[in-house]
């Protein structure tokens, strides 16, 4: 099986040489119709070594439009109306602006450009941070109302992961408990 001439003409023209071709057929590729079953351009990249620039000229050809992109902005945009407040959406907590996908804890809002997210204490090494992670032992931060019951799970002897499930599994009668706790040991 291989590339037909008509197929290969057409390849060549989306910018592909010999060595694309022999690749897209060391992979399996004979027909159009392999390009849909491959479905969006990395793909295609993965399965053929392919470089980017041809082969999202190829799979638009194939499949028609750039199909990664499309279908990842439609999902961002359904997530987005169903979970209006998803948890990976960083809000800042000076201007409220939304942070970009690919923002890291401890970035600067580029809408105001302080820093986006509060910095928390950690219950377990004390330091502190922005974020959901302690960064110096990597514990993830108790709410700021919560800290003092993580610090006294800690002198409890509580491991370092079961303290925020606790916290997070207690309801607000054991939280009262804890701290009646709390106060007596102090
Ligand atoms: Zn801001
Ligand atoms: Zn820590």
């Amino acid at each position: 099986m291989s590339i037909s001439k008509l197929l290969s003409n057409i390849l060549r023209s989306k910018g592909l040489d010999d060595d694309h071709i022999e690749a897209l057929e060391e992979s399996g590729i004979t027909e159009k119709e392999d390009f849909k079953l491959i479905g969006d351009y990395q793909t295609l990249i993965d399965i053929t070594g392919l470089e980017e620039e041809v082969s999202i000229n190829v799979m638009t050809w194939a499949v028609g439009l750039p199909v990664v992109k499309e279908i990842q902005e439609e999902k961002s945009e359904s997530s987005n109306s169903i979970i209006v407040e998803s948890s990976d959406i960083v809000k800042c907590v000076h201007c409220d602006a939304k942070q970009p996908k690919d923002y890291k804890s401890g970035d600067l809002c580029l809408s105001c450009g302080n820093q986006a997210e509060p910095v928390q204490n950690c219950h377990w090494c004390l330091s502190s941070g922005p974020g959901k992670y302690c960064r110096s032992c990597g514990s993830e931060f108790v709410g700021s109302s919560d800290f003092e019951i993580a610090l006294f799970l800690k002198r409890e002897g509580e491991s370092k992961s079961a303290i925020v499930s606790k916290v997070n599994e207690m309801t607000p009668l054991e939280k009262d408990n804890m701290w009646a706790k709390i106060r007596r040991s102090r």
